[in-house]
C-alpha cells in the first residue's frame, strides 16, 4: 500500500515537473517562431582630435637665402627654392603644393625639404610634421582621429583614390596597445579597399572602418 502511494506521488511529481517545464519553455518557442531579429551594427565611435592642423612653424627659415636645387631626374635642370616664402619653381610645387598654407607640411616638395634639412631647420618640428615633410601627401584634407587603443592616426584625403595614413609603428617593448615607434605613412586605396602593401598600419581594420565615415 505504502509502495503504491510512493509510486503515485512520484508519478504526480514527475508529471508536474514536465508540465511546469513546458510552461516555462512556451515563451521561448513563441520567440523562435517569429522572424529572427538581427541587431543593427553599432556605428563606429571615434574621436576626431584635429582637423586640418597645420603644424609647420620654422621662424628661423626667414633668414635663409633662396637656393638653387638640382632636379633629381634631370641634372641640367635646377629649381629656385625659397624656404622663407616656402616656394619652389618645380612642377610638383606649382601643380600640387602652391595652394597649401605656408605653415602646412604638405606644402613642402622634396626640394623644399632638402633645403630645410640642409639648414638644420627640422629639429624642432613635431614627429607628425616631420613624417609628412619626409613623405608629403598631395591630399587636401588632414583629419586626426583617436583609435580605441588611444593611438592617434592622421588621415590625408581628398584628391585621388589614395588616402595617406600617418601613424606610429609598434616599437619593441610597447605595451597596453599604445605605440611609440616612428611615424610612418601608409597608403590606402578607397576604390579597391586595400592597403598599398601588407596588412597596413596597427589598428588597420578600425582605421578602414573610420575611413568609410571620414571620407
Ligand atoms: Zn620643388
Amino acid at each position: 500500500m505504502i509502495t503504491t502511494i510512493v509510486i503515485v506521488v512520484f508519478v504526480i511529481l514527475v508529471v508536474a515537473y514536465f508540465m511546469g517545464r513546458d510552461e516555462e519553455e512556451a515563451p521561448d518557442e513563441k520567440v523562435n517562431s517569429s522572424p529572427q531579429k538581427i541587431p543593427a551594427k553599432p556605428k563606429q565611435v571615434f574621436e576626431v582630435v584635429k582637423i586640418d592642423n597645420p603644424t609647420l612653424s620654422i621662424p628661423e627659415s626667414e633668414s635663409i637665402p633662396d637656393q638653387e636645387v638640382e632636379s633629381y631626374s634631370d641634372e641640367n635642370t635646377t629649381y629656385n627654392v625659397s624656404v622663407s616664402e616656402m616656394t619652389c619653381t618645380c612642377p610638383d610645387f606649382k601643380k600640387h603644393r602652391k595652394g597649401v598654407p605656408v605653415n602646412d607640411p604638405r606644402r613642402a616638395c622634396k626640394h623644399l625639404y632638402c633645403v630645410l634639412e640642409e639648414n638644420n631647420l627640422l629639429s624642432n618640428l613635431s614627429e607628425l610634421a616631420l613624417a609628412i615633410l619626409e613623405s608629403p601627401s598631395k591630399n587636401k584634407k588632414l583629419t586626426t582621429v583617436k583609435l580605441s587603443s588611444g593611438n592617434e592616426v592622421s588621415i590625408c584625403h581628398g584628391g585621388n583614390e589614395w588616402v595617406d595614413v600617418f601613424t606610429r609603428k609598434r616599437r619593441k617593448g610597447d605595451s597596453g596597445g599604445l605605440y611609440s615607434g616612428k611615424y610612418d605613412r601608409f597608403g590606402f586605396n578607397i576604390n579597391e579597399q586595400r592597403w598599398s602593401y601588407g596588412d597596413g598600419p596597427p589598428g588597420a581594420r578600425e582605421i578602414k572602418s573610420i575611413l568609410s565615415q571620414v571620407l
